[in-house]
């Protein structure tokens, strides 16, 4: 088969699956959510989410009816073939996941609020691009809900600030967001860099699979006191109180100006969308995100 028609039936597949159904370690985690949470109108909400799932699963339609503004993530092998198709490719996947799926067109020009009608127009879909050693094209589809990107928030902090600044900013973030990004919600935080890194790490933090631990110890720890700060928000499943505001808190850094401390926080809704394939130059393909 042709590269570029694989990949391309590869990246419609991966929109599907991400729209169908969530990695196996979000469904886990609001698993354990449901089981933990101790407040009736929580408890029943997680009961409404892990049953939505359920029938989207089932009847293999999507778990929200907004499929998201769609970015890729490729992990690109430098001695992979035809690169610079590549780009091109996936547009076209996506038009054909939209009519497939079918996946809600969401993409509108923000000057003449004209809607494209296939997911597609300038600068969309997203791909962000990392090369690394070998022959093979890691995929990772990224629908992203309007409603947690709403809630998104950058500062640019004073350096003096430190740590705890950085706390305050994250559990702010959330209480501000209350119920509109559909909690319990995963959370990325991007630190230093410039304004744009700092948020660029905080979505790819995101990607971040919920039951990796950071290999960074120290950040490991201060994932953790989030998580619970932001829990003990109590603002609860789709923000009508409980214990479970989020999932999962993951962080990311670059080194910084001396004058410089931007924190980016990202949040990603239950509805936590990703799908993830590596595909080999001899035309193998390996779900790492779903079983296929
Ligand atoms: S924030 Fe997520 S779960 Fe809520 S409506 Fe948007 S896509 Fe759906």
């Amino acid at each position: 088969m042709n590269y570029q028609v694989l990949i391309e039936d590869v990246a419609v597949n991966l929109l599907k699956l991400a729209s169908v159904r969530l990695p196996q370690d979000v469904k886990e985690a609001l698993e354990k959510a449901y089981c933990e949470e101790t407040n009736p109108t929580g408890k029943a909400q997680l009961n409404a989410i892990l049953e939505n799932i359920r029938i989207a699963e089932e009847t293999g339609t999507p778990m929200c009816q907004d499929t998201g503004l769609i970015s890729f993530y490729l992990k690109a092998g430098s001695r992979s073939a035809d690169l610079e198709k590549v780009e091109e490719t996936l547009t076209k996947a996506v038009r054909r996941a939209t009519a497939e799926v079918p996946l809600r067109p969401n993409t509108l020009n923000p000057f003449t609020q004209e809607n494209t009608g296939d997911n597609t127009g300038r600068h969309v879909p997203h791909v962000c691009w990392r090369i690394i050693e070998g022959d093979s094209l890691e995929v990772t589809a990224f629908p992203k809900g309007g409603g947690s990107e709403n809630t998104c928030a950058l500062t640019m902090m004073n350096p003096s600030n430190g740590v705890k600044g950085l706390k305050g900013f994250v559990v702010d973030s959330v209480i501000k967001a209350g119920g509109m990004p559909c909690p319990p919600t995963i959370i990325g935080v991007g630190v230093g860099g410039g304004a744009d890194v700092a948020m660029e790490l905080a979505k790819m933090a995101l990607l971040r699979p919920i039951d990796e631990p950071n290999a960074d110890r120290a950040l490991a720890r201060l994932e953790h006191e989030l998580y619970e700060a932001v829990n003990r928000t109590g603002i609860g499943p789709m923000g009508l109180g409980g214990d479970s505001t989020t999932l999962a808190v993951k962080i990311d850094y670059a080194h910084r100006h001396p004058a410089s401390y931007p924190v980016a926080v990202a949040f990603q809704c239950w509805a936590a969308r990703r799908a993830t394939a590596r595909i080999h130059s001899n035309g193998k393909v390996e779900y790492l995100t779903h079983k296929a």
